[in-house]
């Protein structure tokens, strides 16, 4: 194998906490403070504007009684390729259908591409050709 896969495509858990007061005087309206799923806001990675408006509500001046809102997901994350040879990352490519190194070019799988790509450093489509192979050209 060409590419050397780092991490397959997966599903990651995003955990995220919010801790929220409602607005008494505006409907809809509100704070949001990051926190765990307990409740504790980290007081210290808090803005001084945030720090103020928190203390405010922990006070419960002008706002409803705190709850926390689980904002926990799943998101996709896709896989993390390298190449083998110069360590470059890796995507895909759509016209010739492989993995791509970005840095030296390197299929995943092939010796030779119709894009010109070839192992050998050579013309990959002009080998394609003396091998017989068949170019639709379009
Ligand atoms: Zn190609
Ligand atoms: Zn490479």
């Amino acid at each position: 194998m060409a590419f050397t896969q780092i991490s397959p495509r997966r599903w990651e858990r995003v955990v995220e906490f919010r801790l929220e007061f409602d607005d008494l005087k505006i409907p809809g309206a509100g704070s949001t403070f990051p926190c765990d799923a307990d409740g504790n806001v980290d007081v210290a990675s808090l803005p001084e504007a945030a720090l103020e408006n928190y203390a405010r509500c922990m006070r419960g001046e002008g706002v409803g009684p705190a709850y926390i809102t689980d904002l926990s997901r799943d998101v996709r994350v896709d896989a993390d390729k390298r190449c083998d040879r110069c360590g470059g990352e890796s995507y895909f490519g759509r016209s010739c259908g492989v993995d791509i190194c970005g840095s030296c070019g390197r299929h995943e799988g092939l010796a030779r591409c119709f894009c010109g790509w070839s192992l050998s450093g050579r013309n990959g489509r002009q080998e394609l050709e003396e091998l017989g192979e068949v170019i639709d050209d379009d």
